[in-house]
């Protein structure tokens, strides 16, 4: 006879394993950025399994002029990528296996400055949509604003930039959209910078939220889109332009309206559908709500 306590140990085993196939597998891309990814990525891998609802791997890509030629692109069983990465182009070999399994309904996700990257990959833009710095220009695309719906602005000028840091008020403009639903129309967002004047080709796009980049803070006086999905092929990109380090302190990315958007777009590029909850703890229209 077997003892009741090894069946029950069986039985918790073979859910937690059940469980874990459930799960979908996250692999997230690291190793260079101006921002401090040795303490983002720990944060966000954790947050990300914490919901229940993912497994996180880790890329780490090599340093600074490092050996790119050996990195292997790990994509098989992959629902999304999220790229915590901003620097040296990615070899090749990762290149062509990412669009490819972006193009044909993989998801992937863009945080803060991974939209600085690759400014002359086209396929790499076309996937976020818009971004800043590394020489972008009118040639990119045009800047995105918010009035009243997306306006085009193809004027000559650069594309990226930011005021001081501060917290400010996100707004939701696809109420309706799966990662949206059920949010409030305004919630506080924790201390973090404010992008504006993104550019790039902003095609299959929809904005999902904007901030009002307020003079004061050295902002452009107009509302800047700052999450946003894109269509690219068969495969779904939820972008966030939220979520600034410059150290362990991860103020903007313990912001719990950081965490849920995060949470929700990236099982929604994943899947194509949101069945994560909105937490209790969500901010409100003025009151920003952090988690440690
Ligand atoms: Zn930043």
């Amino acid at each position: 006879m077997i003892p009741k306590m090894v069946l029950l140990v069986v039985a918790m085993t073979l859910s937690i394993l059940a469980a874990d196939s459930n799960r979908l597998r996250v692999l997230l891309i690291d190793g260079q950025n101006n921002h401090d990814w040795r303490s983002s990525t720990p944060h966000l891998k954790a947050v990300l399994e914490a919901s229940g609802r993912f497994t996180v791997e880790v890329l780490t890509l090599p340093g600074k002029g490092g050996d790119m030629a050996a990195v292997k692109p790990q994509l098989d069983g992959v629902a999304v990528v999220l790229s915590n990465y901003n620097g040296e182009l990615w070899p090749e070999v990762l290149r062509s296996a990412f669009v490819d399994f972006v193009r044909k309904g993989g998801g992937f996700v863009s945080v803060h400055a991974a939209n600085n990257a690759f400014a002359q990959w086209p396929e790499y833009n076309e996937m976020i949509g818009v971004g800043g710095w590394e020489g972008r220009n009118e040639k990119s695309g045009p800047w995105l604003y918010w009035e009243g719906k997306i306006v085009r602005d193809a004027s000559p000028g650069p594309g990226g930039s930011h005021g001081s840091q501060h917290a400010f008020q996100m707004t939701t403009r696809e109420p309706k959209h799966p990662i949206m639903e059920g949010l409030p129309l305004e919630w506080m967002h924790a201390k973090d910078e404010l992008y504006d004047r993104l550019r790039g080709p902003a095609k299959n796009l929809t904005v999902l939220a904007t901030a009002f980049s307020d003079p004061k803070t050295r902002g452009t006086g107009k509302h800047e889109p700052l999450l946003f999905t894109i269509a690219f092929g068969q495969g779904r990109v939820f972008h966030t332009a939220l979520g600034h380090n410059n150290g362990p302190d991860l103020t903007s990315q313990k912001c719990v309206g950081f965490i849920t958007t995060l949470l929700r777009g990236t099982e929604w590029a994943a899947t194509g559908r949101v069945t994560l909850p909105i937490p209790t703890d969500f901010p409100s229209a003025t009151e920003v709500r952090s988690r440690e």
